[in-house]
């Protein structure tokens, strides 16, 4: 059978059966083309908007397996789309008839505790790395949802619970191995291709395929004192102000954030929060967790909440304690943020009439205390150029059905974190 794969100059290759059978021997991993089982087992990407139709789908099992991949596509020009954990919300994740390279076989981690660091693979989840590293008392500085690849959040910067502590994933990167479109393999490291290495930490993608990452780690866990209070929405003019105040003095240990949604009913979140809107207000301290509770004290005491599951709790718990706000292929995402120096009143006016007036249930309005050691780190240092700012305020749009579309994505324009009215 003959595959049709789109090229760069937007024509189709036609790939023989006789080119596919050299390709499945040549690789460890899956070569899968639409006929096969195996097709509709490939994992989904978050964005149900962007569930992508392939043709062809390589599914790399080792370093290896990228390079022949990568050298079929460039010999014949196809059209490719990397996959690490599939969390780009911009639908980068997949591709419409073009290659697919799914790195999803390749989630193995290995720590080094005498030396703290880690190596994950390029398709390894946070969740696969937080545990191995916990295991060892350790972290890699990464982001909140324990579903979100390694690859794209660091390739972006990496923002998580222990980032004005130790910063973020790309301030942790000690180095990674890349398969360039060339098809070779090269090490990205302050002495190894430094501007490649600098590229990495920051661009986005699109250097090379990254086979694996290594960082440097840092002792948490495996308890830390979490903070995750839930409040009425109708509070909100109450928690914001009462919030940015505890937060602004908080030490760099302290992580903190505010959002806003509705959730359905599911067993993972408390009763009281069900199909209701509410806040939450998170914190997470990486020292010791009993001096920690001390420091989180006061955002407990905030009004009177519908719900409270603070707790010296443990790190992978806290690191999946959001996933129930995002599910996997289900959720259709449009998502804007920006940076903002201070939660001054007025940006506190912006943040709580987004918040009361979300354009869909699902939507979460969120602000992330940055600064601390992440603006301890220069401009230039790396692509991630925004050190100076000490909140972070996006808008998560999620919903539903594909009949709510332009209605949400059109409501960003007028209502975006970039408006400022
Ligand atoms: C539910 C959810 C929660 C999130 N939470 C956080 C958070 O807490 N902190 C934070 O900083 N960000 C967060 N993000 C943003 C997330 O980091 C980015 O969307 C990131 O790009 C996702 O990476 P991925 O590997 O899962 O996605 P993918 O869709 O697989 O990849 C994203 C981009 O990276 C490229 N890429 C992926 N793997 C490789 C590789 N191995 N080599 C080269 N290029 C590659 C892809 O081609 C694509 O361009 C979140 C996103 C979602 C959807």
């Amino acid at each position: 059978m003959t595959v049709s794969v789109a090229t760069l100059t937007g024509t189709e290759a036609q790939i023989d059966e006789e080119s596919l059978e050299e390709l499945r021997m040549m690789v460890r991993g899956d070569v899968l083309t639409r006929n096969d089982p195996g097709y509709a087992a490939v994992r989904r990407p978050y964005n149900a908007m962007h569930p992508g139709t392939p043709s062809l789908v390589v599914r790399p099992t080792g370093t290896a397996d990228v390079v022949v991949a990568v050298n079929f596509a460039r010999s014949r020009g196809l059209v490719v789309a990397v996959r690490g954990g599939g969390h780009s919300i911009a639908g980068l994740s997949s591709v419409d008839g073009g290659m697919l390279l799914d790195l999803g076989r390749m989630d193995g981690v290995d720590v080094d505790p005498d030396a703290r660091t880690v190596r994950a693979q390029g398709g390894a989840l946070i969740g696969d790395m937080d545990h191995e590293t916990q295991a060892f008392g350790l972290v890699a500085p990464s982001g909140i949802v324990s579903d979100t690849g390694v690859a794209g959040l660091t390739l972006g910067g990496g923002e998580g619970w222990v980032r004005r502590k130790y910063g973020l994933s790309v301030d942790n990167l000690l180095s990674a191995q890349v398969v360039g479109a060339d098809g070779q393999v090269r090490t990205a490291s302050a002495d190894s291709n430094p501007d490649l290495f600098w590229a990495l930490r920051g661009g986005g993608g699109n250097f090379g395929v990254v086979t694996s990452f290594t960082f440097r780690c840092h002792p948490v866990g495996p308890i830390v004192a979490f903070a995750g209070v839930f409040h009425p929405a109708e509070d909100a003019e109450n928690v914001y102000p009462r919030f940015r105040d505890w937060a602004q003095s908080a030490p760099d240990e302290i992580s903190a954030l505010i959002g806003c949604t509705t959730l359905p009913a599911s067993e993972n979140t408390p009763p009281e929060i069900h199909n209701r809107p509410f806040i939450v207000t998170g914190a997470l301290y990486t020292g010791d967790p009993l001096e920690g509770m001390k420091i989180i004290q006061p955002l407990r005491e905030i009004g009177t909440p519908l719900a409270d599951i603070s707790g010296p709790l443990p790190f992978v718990a806290v690191q999946a304690a959001f996933d129930e706000f995002y599910q996997r292929g289900t959720l259709r995402s449009y998502w804007k943020s920006t940076y903002v120096e201070e939660l001054t009143d007025p940006v506190l006016d912006l943040l709580v009439d987004r918040a009361l007036n979300r354009p869909h249930d699902r939507v979460f309005v969120v602000a992330f205390q940055m600064g601390g050691a992440i603006n301890r780190v220069g401009a230039q240092a790396t692509p991630y150029s925004e050190r100076s700012a000490n909140w972070m305020v996006s808008i998560d749009g999620n919903w539903l059905d594909a009949s709510d579309d332009d209605r949400v994505i059109s409501w960003f324009a007028t209502h975006g974190p970039g408006c400022t009215r």
